[in-house]
């Protein structure tokens, strides 16, 4: 039996693996099961799958957490610290699916037990990839990634050697708006941004995919989970979301990862690697498709991803700013505070307010350090929203 823990268990790429979990329940002991707000759903899967411990970050809802798990022998706990405990019970493999920056500590935690780290939360290597991936290191942990293009990267080099790629290409369905004329964005709607015409996902991923943002933070992880230059890191635009990645060799071949719009092939293929296993996804009927397009990214619609090669180039912790910044400037826009538009205007505010003060942009790169800085942008583009809202 493999011990299992699954960290962000009640969202989307949570129950996407605990469906696959649930398949084969004789094949798992599930150590660990984390929540937020959704104690109903924590405590459901936890009975379930007879976890040995539910927590939620939410420590106001401990006393629901209990009431839902009386009877049973799970254990129940809440608040941040306690998922950083939950991330350091010993399991053989951890689904890191905690949304935003408050996964960084439970990944560091899960890594420092020399775990193999199933890593959907693109934010905690966006804000400090250099040292998670120094973390993972130090202690022989595994770190297999989630994200589609991701994994679809890493599948493209099983075999092959660093040494031989010349380019990554990570694919972009466009998002909601891929089709608009750019002069009607700035009046784009909450529920207009929340409808994603590929992929069935959380709120907040699905609107970062409408402004581009969760591409530009695709981009920095590629850079940093597979260690190549930004220049050699290409976004395309292709509005099937079917070819997810695709690596580029020197001798000019194209290695193209194709596959269904659902995340469970990626969480099935870090689930089982090394090996490959029957996963219940569509098999794609290449004939009935037709045909695949392909169109380059326009950086007057996304300028996401404009920002993102900028933080790149700024390195030191540029990176936990943009993800605090771009937290923040979604609040802003879902609590209706800022238009759709102003996001990206909030972001780069922030790293230029962040860039004017010394000793933050180039500190070391710490936990203490990153958490430090995620503040700090969080109060410098919260001032922004509201310059801009007043
Ligand atoms: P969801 O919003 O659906 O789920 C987020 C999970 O994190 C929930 O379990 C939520 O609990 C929990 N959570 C929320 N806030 C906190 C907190 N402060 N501390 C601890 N746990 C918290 O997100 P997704 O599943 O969509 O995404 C999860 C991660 O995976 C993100 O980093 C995302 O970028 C990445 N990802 C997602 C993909 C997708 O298809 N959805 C694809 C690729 C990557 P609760 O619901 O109980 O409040």
């Amino acid at each position: 039996m493999r011990r299992v823990s699954v960290l962000g268990a009640t969202g989307s790429i949570g129950q996407n693996t605990i469906d696959l979990i649930k398949r084969a329940p004789k094949e798992y002991d599930v150590v660990a099961l984390t929540g937020a707000r959704n104690i109903a759903q924590l405590a459901r899967d936890a009975i379930d799958l007879d976890a040995e411990i539910a927590v939620t970050a939410d420590d106001t809802l401990l006393d629901d957490l209990r009431a839902a798990l009386e009877g049973t022998d799970i254990g129940a706990a809440a608040g941040s610290d306690a998922i950083v405990e939950a991330a350091y019970r010993p399991a053989d493999w951890i689904m890191s699916a905690i949304v935003g920056a408050a996964g960084l500590a439970p990944g560091m935690a899960a890594l420092a037990q020399g775990t193999t780290l199933a890593l959907a939360n693109k934010e905690s290597l966006v804000c400090a990839g250099g040292l998670l991936l120094q973390t993972g290191r130090a202690h022989n942990a595994t770190i297999l990634p989630v994200d589609s293009e991701h994994s679809a990267v890493f599948q493209a080099l099983v075999g092959e050697r660093m040494e031989a790629v010349e380019r990554i290409i990570i694919t972009a369905s466009g998002g909601a708006f891929r089709d608009w004329p750019i002069e009607d964005l700035p009046q784009a709607t909450l529920a207009q941004a929340s409808n994603h015409p590929n992929w069935d996902m959380g709120q907040r991923i699905t609107i970062d995919s409408a402004s581009m943002f969760n591409k530009a933070m695709e981009v920095i992880e590629t850079r940093e989970f597979f260690g190549v230059p930004p220049e050699q890191i290409e976004v395309l635009v292709h509005p099937q979301s079917m070819i997810h990645a695709l690596v580029g060799f020197h001798d000019g071949a194209l290695m193209a990862h194709v596959g269904p719009a659902d995340m469970r092939h990626a969480i099935g293929y870090a689930l089982h690697h090394p090996h490959r296993r029957d996963l219940p996804v569509e098999r794609l009927d290449l004939a009935a498709i037709g045909r695949l397009d392909f169109r380059a990214p326009d950086d007057r619609r996304w300028p996401a991803l404009r920002i993102a090669r900028d933080v790149m180039a700024r390195r030191g912790l540029s990176g936990a700013v943009f993800n605090a910044a771009k937290e923040t400037a979604l609040d802003g826009f879902i609590a209706g505070h800022i238009g759709f538009t102003q996001m990206s205007d909030i972001v780069a505010d922030t790293l230029e307010a962040l860039e004017a003060q010394p000793g933050h942009i180039d500190a070391t790169m710490t936990l203490d350090n990153v958490l430090h800085i995620d503040h700090l942008a969080r109060k410098a583009a919260q001032a922004a929203i509201q310059k801009r809202a007043g």
